[in-house]
Formats: structure tokens, C-alpha cells, sequence
């Protein structure tokens, strides 16, 4: 059975949560304050976290850096109407989707099901992708630059992967949408260029070197076939 770590302050959208994922087939942990929902994380290890943003105490981004220090357990974050930037942080951050306030449970249930079903898809028989330097085990989640292992978060590594399996296609931002979710959300295209900042700054920390996601002006990212400066 797997279990969820909702970290939510407000007593009743807890219990709502709780309620609906717990019918759903999942063990449910609550937290409802930063430093109870970092110890349920390290202690339980939980295999997905809610997370919502404005909490009492410590911002929710914080504890969203503290958790991402850890490990690359897929989060969810919740947050208010209107408070976009704390989206665009979260995503860069590393967070694996977001529902905004107020959001129907069946929707956050749906969410959870979509990332578990991604991280399922991924542990399927041995696939090895190689693009130049790259090397991506897809089952074991394993991602190689050269000598180097790369950590990337669950969104990040099947972004990567979705590109990887097609060196030089372009993908639009909505197809990359698409090969997350399955099914076409709101189409928020800013959230894509966020998780893409994040793959290249990983896969290529030193600045000003080659780019192996390349923009396209007007269309999207590809996977470059070549490295050319
Ligand atoms: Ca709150």
C-alpha cells in the first residue's frame, strides 16, 4: 500500500483529503505544521507528499527545499488562488504538480493516481536510452553524464526521458504537458520551461557549455542529436 504525507494546517481540507485519498486505497499520514511534516517525511518515508504552501511557521517552500534535500519523493503542492509565483518556485523547486484552492479531492486523487502511474511506466522490463553522453536506465531511474550520475526529480527524469527516446524531435510545451499527465490539464506551459531550467542546470552545470535541450524560438525544446556549441 502506498503511503501519502498530506501537510496541510487547516483542519477540515486535512480531514477532506485524508477521507478521500484513504478511500481511494492509499495509507495517509497528516502533518500540520513544517517541523512535524519534515520528521513524518524522514521517519516514514512516505511514497508521495501533499504539500501545501501557506503554512503556519516556516514558509511551504522552505520545507519544500528541505524535503527536495532528502530525496526526490514526488510532491504535489497546494496552493491558494492567485499566488502563481509560489507555483513557479514550487515547480523550480522541484515539485511534481500542483493543485490550486479551492480543488475538488477527486481531482487531487486523480493527480496522485497520474504520478504513480508515470512511476510505474517507468519500472517497466530493462530500457536503456543513450543521446551522446547521456544515459538514462529507465527502470532503474538512473540517469548518467559520462561518469557522472545525475539526481533528478520524477517530472524532470520523464520530461528527460520523453525527449531522450526522441533525439531532434521538437516538442511543443503541450506535448511535453501531455507526456506528463496523460491527459491535457490546463494547459500551463510555464510550468514545462521551469522543469527544463531545472534538467539543464543539472545536466550541465557548468555555465556556457553545450546545450543538450535546445529551445526552439517559437515551438518548444528537443533533445539535441548533436552537441554543437
Ligand atoms: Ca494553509
Amino acid at each position: 500500500m502506498k503511503t501519502i504525507l498530506v501537510v496541510e494546517d487547516d483542519p477540515n481540507i486535512a480531514r477532506l483529503i485524508r477521507d478521500y485519498l484513504h478511500q481511494a486505497g492509499f495509507r495517509v499520514l497528516a502533518a500540520a505544521d513544517d517541523n512535524r511534516a519534515l520528521a513524518l517525511a524522514a521517519d516514514a518515508e512516505p511514497d508521495l507528499v501533499v504539500l501545501d504552501l501557506g503554512l503556519p511557521g516556516r514558509d511551504g517552500l522552505d520545507v519544500m527545499r528541505e524535503l527536495r534535500r532528502a530525496s526526490g519523493v514526488p510532491i504535489i503542492v497546494v496552493t491558494a488562488r492567485g499566488e502563481e509565483t509560489d507555483r513557479i518556485v514550487g515547480l523550480e523547486l522541484g515539485a511534481d504538480d500542483y493543485v490550486v484552492k479551492p480543488f475538488s479531492p477527486k481531482e487531487l486523487v486523480a493527480r496522485v493516481r497520474a504520478i504513480f502511474r508515470r512511476l510505474e511506466a517507468q519500472h517497466e522490463p530493462r530500457d536503456l536510452l543513450r543521446a551522446g553522453e547521456v544515459e538514462i536506465d529507465v527502470a532503474r531511474h538512473r540517469v548518467m553524464v559520462g561518469e557522472h550520475p545525475i539526481e533528478l526529480t520524477a517530472t524532470e527524469f520523464e520530461l528527460l526521458v520523453t525527449m531522450v527516446r526522441e533525439p531532434g524531435r521538437v516538442f511543443t510545451r503541450g506535448q511535453l504537458l501531455d507526456a506528463l499527465h496523460g491527459v491535457a490539464l490546463e494547459s500551463y506551459e510555464r510550468a514545462i520551461d521551469a522543469h527544463i531550467k531545472n534538467i539543464r542546470r543539472k545536466l550541465q552545470p557548468v555555465p556556457g557549455a553545450p546545450q543538450h535541450i535546445q529551445t526552439v524560438y517559437g515551438v518548444g525544446y528537443r533533445f539535441a542529436d548533436t552537441l554543437s556549441s
